[in-house]
């Protein structure tokens, strides 16, 4: 699906750290816009992981493009016309609850509008919550497939498929 998308946002999170999946996830935006003319952006919200700027100082030692790094308000316009949103070890910060759910912790925090692509990734290794302990109904919705494993695993996994077919 990747291969064949005009536009590809990855989302990393927590789980993106714990697994240092980092240089992996350069090395699948690499294969998806060098071999397959796919449009890769990043997009980083301003508390992902477990400290400020924890997302932009592991993709910046992985040597990502910070030219295809983007906040979140550059970004959510773009979920909307994104074929996938490969969301890598993150979840707090994609949970919908926080617009629609006034008794939820999580209500008023921006999110990272991923629900709007056409299909969503979750790569995770279960249907466990995060930092907030709070579900996530994307989990269940019709435009989710979960990608189970380890994020640094999955990500290779995919990488090592798409530089062999095609
Ligand atoms: P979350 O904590 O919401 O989610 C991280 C997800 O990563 C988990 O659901 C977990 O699912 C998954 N995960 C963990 N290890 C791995 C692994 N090895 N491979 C694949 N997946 C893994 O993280 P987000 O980044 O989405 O959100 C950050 C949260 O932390 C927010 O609630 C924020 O408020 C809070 N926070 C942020 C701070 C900051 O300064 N950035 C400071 C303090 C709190 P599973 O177990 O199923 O794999």
């Amino acid at each position: 699906m990747m291969q064949n998308a005009g536009k590809v946002i990855i989302v990393p999170g927590y789980g993106m750290a714990a697994s240092g999946a980092q240089h992996a996830l350069k090395n699948m935006a690499s294969v998806l816009s060098n071999k397959y003319h796919v449009n890769v952006k990043f997009a980083i919200h301003p508390v992902a992981g477990r400290m400020p700027g924890h997302m932009n100082v592991l993709l910046a030692e992985a040597k990502v493009d910070y030219t295809n790094v983007f906040g979140l308000d550059e970004i959510n316009p773009d979920f909307e016309t994104a074929d996938v949103a490969y969301v890598i070890g993150a979840n707090d910060i994609t949970n919908p609850l926080a617009q629609t759910d006034k008794f939820s912790s999580l209500y008023g925090m921006p999110i990272l509008e991923v629900f709007k692509a056409k299909t969503v990734f979750f790569v995770k290794r279960s249907l466990g919550s995060g930092y907030s302990g709070t579900p996530n109904p994307l989990f269940w919705a019709d435009n989710t497939l979960m990608l189970y494993g380890d994020a640094k695993k999955v990500t290779e996994e995919i990488t090592v498929k798409s530089r062999g077919v095609k």
